[in-house]
């Protein structure tokens, strides 16, 4: 189809051009006080539109946004692509935005001073990874002929995408006409499958939340699947490092949506003999992998400065400057350091129990062989009392009962046609959900 929309109208559709893959991260000073702002740059992409039945060609405008500093109360201003778009991190700092033709705005903004000493998109300490490997090393396999589920479950997932998101398309067309609160954090799928041997399963993925429905653009992960061997059948025995941290990086998906606080226990990180980008890669496909806000990483003391050390050899960018623009990673700032200990112990808890994985590997990949078991325990305090306390870790239990508010998911059940405008799932009706196949109802 040929026609033409004038710019006006383009601008009203931009929010539905956005490509968050374009989206550019950047960290300056306030000019006026050097605190540290955060914002992001949003570019845009040909899409076609459904809702007209029309496909838009990229829109793409220029001008400024205008900030107040949430420290110092002064105003600053950022030149930016698609300022309407475009914004700060926290974003009430975004007072104003115009674009380059609008003289008014431009006398008015005149003397106010730009933001100062930029850092451009090195997140490379706090970029999260959550790529699940469906195809190596399960965790969960059918309990009759030992399949990988994983591997099945996922190509029906491909399969059904088209009838969820249809359903997730409505979702996002209605979110975006409503005036705008937090957007959902999670959304969960679920749907029985039969396995190759003809046993049933009901799998459960979850992806971030995106107002964007491509399938490639979605990181789907596993979260369990009901009907698969039970975990400490399956993580029992001698494996190979790779394996084990296979396995590590796929509980850690789980955990970081399940339980309150994660443990990562290690006494090495990487090895001594591996080069310094070698050990930096072990520390990042680890500390990437992690909610900062719920884990705690116990190393031997020195561990941390050899890859502060490694870290500001191979990078553009030195670790400490990396924290001056607070671009370092949080989990490493609240590191523990111990030297008298060499318990490997990988372990979530929280208020309905806890899962640990335990055995003789340290965080680092390779061929050779490990033990390595997984427990389930009821009691957090056993888990506490055996595992933690006697490593100096405080007790968190006081924690468990405090949830994000404003936290919610979406749930796309097959059993409910995939439909998910009657029901928000919050933080504590996930283990339920995940673990106990219990949809919650509301009154
Ligand atoms: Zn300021
Ligand atoms: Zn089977």
């Amino acid at each position: 189809m040929n026609f033409k929309l004038d710019t006006e109208k383009l601008r009203k559709l931009k929010h539905l051009l956005v490509d968050r893959e374009k989206t550019l991260q950047y960290h300056g000073k306030c000019p006026h006080c050097e605190v540290t702002i955060e914002y992001h740059e949003t570019h845009t992409s040909l899409s076609a539109i459904r809702e007209y039945n029309i496909t838009v060609p990229e829109e793409e405008d220029y001008g400024v946004i205008i900030g107040t500093c949430n420290n110092c109360k002064e105003i600053f201003k950022v030149n930016i692509a698609n300022p309407d778009c475009s914004g700060f991190k926290l974003e009430y700092i975004k007072t104003d935005f115009y674009f380059d033709n609008d003289k008014q705005k431009e006398m008015m903004y005149k003397k106010t001073p730009s933001l100062t000493d930029f850092i451009d998109q090195n997140n490379i300490l706090i970029d999260r990874k959550t790529d699940y490997d469906f195809f190596n090393h399960p965790l969960y396999i059918c309990n009759e002929c030992e399949q990988n589920l994983e591997t099945i479950s996922f190509k029906i997932l491909k399969e059904k995408w088209g009838l969820i998101s249809e359903e997730y398309w409505g979702y996002i067309n209605w979110s975006l006409g409503k005036s705008r609160g937090p957007s959902p954090k999670y959304i969960f799928i679920k749907f029985p499958f039969l396995c190759n041997c003809g046993q049933e399963h009901t799998a459960n993925f979850v992806s971030l939340y995106q107002e964007n429905i491509s399938f490639e653009k979605h990181v789907f992960a596993l979260v369990n699947i009901f009907g698969a061997r039970s975990l400490p059948d399956v993580i029992f025995g001698v494996y190979t490092k790779s394996n084990i941290m296979t396995w590590l990086h796929k509980l850690i998906i789980r955990w970081n949506i399940l339980f309150k606080k994660v443990y990562i226990i290690s006494p090495y990180v990487g090895h001594l003999f591996l080069s310094d980008e070698k050990k930096v890669d072990a520390w990042l496909s680890i500390i990437n992998r992690l909610d900062d806000e719920k884990t705690s990483i116990l190393v031997k003391s020195g561990q941390v400065k050899i890859f502060k050390e490694s870290f500001s050899k191979t990078n553009k960018n030195s670790y400490d400057e990396m924290v001056r623009f607070n671009l370092g990673s949080k989990i490493i700032k609240e590191l523990k350091n111990k030297n008298n200990f060499h318990a490997k112990i990988y372990c979530a808890v929280g208020k309905n129990g806890c899962e640990i994985m335990n055995g003789s590997s340290n965080l680092v990949e390779g061929v050779s062989y490990e033990v390595v078991n997984f427990d389930i325990m009821e009691s957090y305090k056993k888990t506490f009392d055996r595992f933690l306390k006697p490593l100096g870790i405080d007790d968190v239990s006081a924690q468990f009962e405090t949830h994000d508010e404003n936290e919610y998911s979406l749930l796309f059940d097959e059993s409910n046609s995939f439909e998910v405008f009657d029901l928000q799932i919050y933080p504590r009706d996930y283990t339920d959900l995940i673990l106990h196949n219990i949809t919650p109802t509301r009154p």
